[in-house]
Order: structure tokens, then C-alpha cells, then sequence
């Protein structure tokens, strides 16, 4: 699978890997993404979508309640003042703009948006379309530094600004990971589809989270200084990850933080608060399964023996061991660490080809993890002849999925619970506010929304 940063005859931008304020005097990288030089025009804008910083905008987008108590829904497009847009160079490139400016922000969130979609649409086989594809021929992506968001919904994506966990303030649309997030959330909706009310299950919502982090962990796997820091901070003990008291030194990545947990089902038997906690099992089984996957490809090519891949394996979660099996692996990425980036390459492309296919063939109704990881295998007999079956099975039974019932959601969503109510809203839900009647099955839907 071709990596898009080298797309040829494509628009140049500057991205950063990881929020520049995380990861203060890392460089943005230059990606050429597949848009034809010449065809983005200022904003940046192609026929997809166009990024907009708009002038005094508030509310964000989705649904917002009058001073009367009653709620509307809230849509693009945008038909207020907006800040200067960044312009293309003589050649039609976007990489030429100042990082310090306000225009970089807006060419940053397009770059970003456009980068991802490129990934997965390379991954899915085909061009994938927005989900509100009927109303909007574009995708509005706002950059509102004012909100303490980033929602996608029906006809935008809008990012504001973050306190990260480290109390650094962070502007959303110069973070990755965050845009690379909703874009994921934008897929599983376009791909997956909303699940009839009745038939929705907890595991759907944490299912959902769970995909919009795997996205994003396979497109930040698309830079070259992510991919080059993970392997020269670890030299391919990616296990090492697993150990939570020191990815931080490990991988600034938020993301990967996130998919290293060592959360399991059993968590949630009494019931389950938010969907990103929910997501944590799922999204872990994933991650394990494409560094498994990685050992895999060292082991077939020669770079690791047998007994370092089995005695990683054994005693991944075992401290006593990690000196011994880091020191096998030293050994053997030195010299070779072309090699080890091949082959990391190749499982990264591996599981984002698996995970697409599977979202193709995942209904969205009932949807439980159980079945995620019986379509996965699924997809694994069909394409690679279940070479992988076996680590999938132990990596879905090491998280307990499919054991043990996920209980009841036990509190409403909080207003700023990040799955929020905008995103599934559709101008059909706009007519409850406006006074048309409903069927049973719309007025569920909204009164759900409304009530998170
Ligand atoms: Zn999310």
C-alpha cells in the first residue's frame, strides 16, 4: 500500500505529527497529499471540502437551545465574516505558509482532514463518502478556538482547543490526533451507519470511539518521525508499550497511549459511564493484534528468533523479564533498522486493510465487539489465508470480549461527553424544534439526543 506522503502530482502541505505545544521543536512534515496541484484552491477549498476561520462564530455547530428553552439545530454553512485564507503557491502547494500564522491553522485542519481520508480511502479500496453526502456536496471544517471541542456532524467537522493533560492550552486544528479522530468518527458513520434505536448497544458507542482512535493511531503511523520515533525509542519491543508506567517516555502520541490500556471487559459487567472508557478493551485487542503482528513480520523476515518473539510474548506483562527481552532486541534492530521499519510499515498496512474491510461488512444494529472480532477473523481467512487467526483469538480472549456481558449505561452522557448528540443530528431532527410530526422511531431518536 502506497504511503500518501509521497503521492505523486499531489498538493503539498506542513503537517505536525503530534500537536506542536506537546512536542515543543519537533518540525512539521511535508506531506503530499492526493488532491492534483492546482486543483485546491484558497481556503484551502476542493470539491470535498473547504476549511474556514470564522470571525465572532458562536454557537458551534449542532444541536443549541434559544433563549425560550427550545432547541434548533445548527448547520452550515457559515454565511459570517471569516479571517484571510490561505492561498496556494504559483503551483498550487500549501507548504509555503508560515506555521506562526493564522492561515496555517485552516490549511493545517484541510491537510490534516485530506491526509486521513487519502489513508483510509486507500485502505477501503474506493472513494468514501460523507454520510450527510445528500444534503452537502462539501464538508464545512471549522476552526473555532473559542469551543473546548471537536465534533464532526452532519456537514462539518469543528475543532476549538484543548487543556491537555498536562494543563498545556493546545489549538485542535494544529493536533493530529484530535482531527484524525473525528475524521474516523466521520468513516465508521459513512461506512457503518447509525444503528436503528431500538437495535443500538452500549458496545456500538464504545465500538465507535474505539474505530476513530485505531484511525487515528494508523494515520500518525503514516509520518515518518512517528514511525522512526516509536522504533528508536523502543527498537521494536513494542510490548514495551504495554507497560503503562512508561509509554510517556515512550510515545508523546496520545493516541497510542491510549491503545496500550490494559482495560478488560470485566470492567463493565456492572454498567459503563463513557464510550471512551467503554472503547478501551476493544481498541487494546486491535492495537495488541498489530504488534503481534509486527513480531510476526521480524520473526518471517529473519530479524528476531524465535525464542525473542516467544519469550516477549510470555512474559509481556512479566517486569522481571523486560531487561532480558529488551536487550534481544537491541541487539537485533541494530543495523537493521530499515529493515524494522518495513516491516512495521507492513503491519500497520496489514491492520488498516483488515479494519476498513471489517467496517465495510459490520452492521450497525446489535453491534457487539464479539462480533467485530468474528468479522475480523472473517476478513483475516479471506485475505491472508488466517495467518493471523490465532493471535487475533488470544488478543480478543486476553480482553475478555465475548465473555462477559457489558452492563447498562449508568449515567447520562455529560454535556461535554465527546460522543455528543451533534454529530448524529440530521435536518430531520431539526423538524422536531420546527413542529413536524415525527415517526415513533425520529422522536426516539431525538428524544435520546436531546435527554444526553
Ligand atoms: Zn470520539
Amino acid at each position: 500500500m502506497a504511503a500518501r506522503h509521497c503521492a505523486p502530482g499531489g498538493t503539498r502541505f506542513l503537517l505536525y505529527p503530534q500537536a506542536p505545544i506537546i512536542n515543543p521543536g519537533q518540525d512539521p512534515e511535508v506531506v503530499v497529499v492526493s488532491s492534483p496541484a492546482g486543483s485546491v484552491g484558497p481556503g484551502p477549498e476542493d470539491d470535498r471540502m473547504y476549511a474556514i476561520s470564522p470571525v465572532d462564530k458562536w454557537p458551534p455547530y449542532g444541536m443549541q437551545t434559544r433563549r425560550d428553552g427550545t432547541n434548533y439545530l445548527h448547520l452550515p454553512p457559515w454565511e459570517g465574516e471569516i479571517y484571510p485564507p490561505p492561498e496556494p503557491d504559483g503551483e498550487g502547494h500549501f507548504d509555503h505558509i508560515d506555521p506562526e500564522s493564522r492561515e496555517f491553522q485552516a490549511a493545517h485542519l484541510f491537510g490534516c482532514v485530506r491526509f486521513v481520508l487519502d489513508i483510509w480511502e486507500d485502505y477501503f479500496g474506493h472513494r468514501i463518502d460523507w454520510h450527510f453526502g445528500d444534503d452537502f456536496e462539501q464538508m464545512e471544517l471549522v476552526n473555532l478556538p473559542e469551543y473546548d471541542n471537536g465534533h464532526i456532524g452532519y456537514g462539518f467537522l469543528e475543532v476549538g482547543s484543548n487543556l491537555t493533560r498536562g494543563g498545556v492550552f493546545t489549538l485542535d486544528c494544529t493536533n493530529f490526533d484530535v482531527i484524525a479522530h473525528e475524521v474516523g468518527h466521520g468513516i465508521i458513520y459513512s461506512m457503518v451507519g447509525v444503528p436503528d434505536p431500538e437495535k443500538e448497544t452500549g458496545e456500538y458507542n464504545g465500538f465507535h470511539e474505539s474505530a476513530a482512535d485505531l484511525v487515528a493511531i494508523v494515520s500518525c503511523l503514516h509520518f515518518d518521525s512517528v514511525m522512526d520515533g516509536l522504533l528508536a525509542n523502543t527498537h521494536g519491543n513494542l510490548y514495551m508499550l504495554n507497560r503503562l508506567n512508561r509509554i510517556a517516555e515512550l510515545s508523546e502520541n496520545e493516541q497510542i497511549r491510549i491503545a496500550s490500556n490494559p482495560l478488560t471487559m470485566s470492567r463493565f459487567v456492572h454498567g459503563w459511564r463513557k464510550e471512551h472508557k467503554l472503547s478501551q478493551p476493544l481498541t487494546g485487542a486491535i492495537f495488541d493484534t498489530l504488534v503481534d503482528i509486527f513480531h510476526e513480520q521480524l520473526l518471517d523476515r529473519g530479524l528476531i528468533s524465535p525464542e525473542v518473539e516467544d519469550l516477549a510474548d510470555q512474559y509481556e506483562y512479566d517486569d522481571r523479564y523486560q531487561s532480558i527481552v529488551q536487550d534481544m532486541f537491541d541487539t537485533s534492530y541494530v543495523g537493521n533498522e530499515a529493515e524494522f521499519k518495513d516491516a512495521l510499515t507492513e503491519s500497520r498496512d496489514i491492520v488498516g486493510a483488515c479494519l476498513a474491510e471489517t467496517w465495510r461488512r459490520l452492521p450497525p444494529d446489535h453491534l457487539t465487539y464479539k462480533l467485530v472480532g468474528e468479522i475480523l477473523s472473517e476478513v483475516d481467512r479471506d485475505f491472508n489465508d488466517s495467518a493471523y487467526h490465532r493471535i487475533i483469538a488470544s488478543n480478543f480472549d486476553q480482553r475478555e470480549i465475548g465473555m462477559v456481558e457489558t452492563g447498562p449505561q449508568l449515567a447520562k452522557l455529560p454535556k461535554e461527553n465527546h460522543m455528543d448528540s451533534s454529530r448524529r443530528m440530521t435536518p430531520d431532527s431539526r423538524e422536531l424544534a420546527d413542529g413536524r410530526k415525527l415517526s415513533y422511531c425520529e422522536r426516539m431518536r431525538v428524544a435520546r439526543r436531546l435527554a444526553g
